[in-house]
């Protein structure tokens, strides 16, 4: 389960800001997760909490943003959501599909105490 590495490097990202920041407890992580990004995010949800039990950080709040999967057609320059994989543009069939959005995985916030 690839969560697991995912939530375990997420984990010692956040040791360090709050070794930096001198705080003693977590409340919350805000994440950005595409849905291109292959990170399932119940199964990182339940990894993370599981690595956080009986630690400083045990019951903080996991917050998940799920970015949508968003192409650019270079076809007609138009933007629009990918749905199925479908990496065909809808307006004018293009397949020269550049993902601009989807593939995140990023901590966008950390919250501490
Ligand atoms: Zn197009």
């Amino acid at each position: 389960m690839h969560e697991m590495s995912i939530a375990q490097n997420m984990i010692e990202i956040i040791r360090d800001e709050m070794r930096k920041s001198d705080s003693k407890t977590l409340k919350s992580v805000r994440l950005r997760i595409g849905t291109m990004s292959a990170v399932v995010p119940d199964s990182l949800s339940f990894c993370f909490g599981l690595i956080t039990k009986e630690t400083e950080l045990e019951g903080a709040e996991l917050i998940l943003d799920i970015i949508p999967l968003r192409g650019f057609c270079n076809g007609c320059t138009g933007e629009f959501e990918i749905e199925d994989y479908a990496f065909e543009c809808p307006s004018c069939g293009s397949a020269r599909i550049k993902v601009i959005s989807g593939r995140e995985l990023d901590i966008v916030e950390i919250e501490v105490n």
